[in-house]
């Protein structure tokens, strides 16, 4: 049964446009091997795993629940092109791709890259088989090219205006505050399955980059009385300005969605201690958490997001920081398809051979 809460946030959301892209309710997997390998429930907690790889749309992940509300109101706006930007391996733009063709719509993909021709694999051979327009920006650091990536956006939206087109530009991510209805909908599904399972867990980690998936899990967890902390993992740098960016997508989306919950800064705050280097750049930790999952749960994580949120939520059972009594869970986003792209392979090969 439902609780109240969580009947008062679907019906919020049943008033919302929504465009059906996402296989749901997505499963909730008790990962027992995980636990055994991490020292078993004497050292351990119970970890479940929300599997938001699963959404299915185009290989699935995260952004299939922000893109159902996004390209719904890119259909009342009377669009006909989809316009997104990322960097050259951005599930976004894949996803958004995919749910152009599911919707019937073009789309173009404005990518940013670090090397000049970027090598057709991963997430970038997905955009083209799903019909993308591609554009290339060169930038040094593809999270600084965002200025460069504005003007090319003004480019493009000029000329599909020009061919007599209506463009629909989807900010970097989907987080925009109809972007955040996603995890909105997606606490409610969570906290659903948490209450027919009788688990009251205690954390909820995740890998935050752009923040619209956890404005979307923060503003859901108050309105639907979830009993875990929200635990963003940074996968990237620029905390101070993507904070004020959650709260105020996180703030937008609660007023249009009438309801009465606000969210502050402090609430929003992620955890900085397993980006690495910086964005895209795989971890050692990052490396091993895929190599884990893969040989205890057949589940695979990806060397951008998930591995490094998997990481802390590895590092934290290891140091002691959680009871084994507590029940934690770890909201898979997805992004697989860049495991098949180079730069990682030696290295994955290696942290999986040093588990023999
Ligand atoms: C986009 C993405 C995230 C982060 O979601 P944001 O809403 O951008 O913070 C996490 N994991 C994967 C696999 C993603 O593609």
């Amino acid at each position: 049964m439902p609780t109240a809460a969580v009947t008062g946030v679907r019906a919020a959301l049943a008033a919302q446009p929504r465009f059906p892209l996402a296989t749901l309710p997505t499963p909730l997997h008790d990962a027992v091997r995980l636990r055994e390998a991490l020292g078993g429930p004497s050292r351990c907690p119970r970890i479940l795993i929300k599997r938001d790889d699963l959404t299915s749309l185009g290989l699935g992940g995260n952004k299939a629940r922000k893109l159902e509300y996004l390209v719904a109101d890119a259909q009342s706006a009377g669009a006909t092109t989809l316009i997104t930007t990322g960097a050259v391996q951005s599930n976004h733009a894949r996803m958004t791709a995919a749910a152009a063709c599911v919707a019937g719509l073009r789309s173009v993909l404005v990518l940013t890259t670090t090397t000049a021709e970027p090598a057709i694999a991963g997430n970038l051979l997905l955009d083209h088989l799903f019909g993308a327009s591609v554009r290339l920006v060169p930038s040094v650091d593809p999270m600084l090219a965002v200025g460069q990536d504005e003007a090319v956006v003004a480019e493009v939206v000029t000329a599909e205006k020009a061919a007599g087109r209506t463009p629909y530009v989807i900010p970097i991510g989907g987080s925009s505050a109809i972007g955040v209805f996603g995890y909105v909908g997606g606490t409610a599904e969570l906290v659903d399955q948490l209450n027919d399972m009788g688990v009251a867990p205690t954390r909820l980690y995740f890998a935050s980059g752009s923040r619209g998936t956890q404005a979307g899990l923060t503003l859901g967890a108050k309105a639907c009385g979830a009993t875990y902390a929200v635990m963003g993992i940074a996968v990237s740098a620029g905390e101070a300005e993507k904070i004020e960016r959650a709260k105020r997508i996180a703030n937008e989306a609660a007023t249009r969605l009438g309801l009465p919950e606000r969210v502050d800064l402090p609430e929003l705050v992620t955890d900085q201690e397993y980006i690495g280097e910086g964005y895209g750049i795989p971890t050692k930790a990052g490396l091993e958490a895929i190599a884990l999952l893969a040989r205890t749960e057949a589940i695979l994580l990806d060397p951008c997001y998930t591995s490094k949120g998997m990481a802390a939520l590895v590092d934290h059972v290891r140091s002691g920081l959680m009871s084994p009594a507590e029940t934690v869970i770890f909201l898979h986003t997805g992004g697989v398809p860049a495991i098949f792209t180079d730069g990682h392979r030696e290295d994955l090969l290696r942290a999986s051979v040093a588990l023999l």
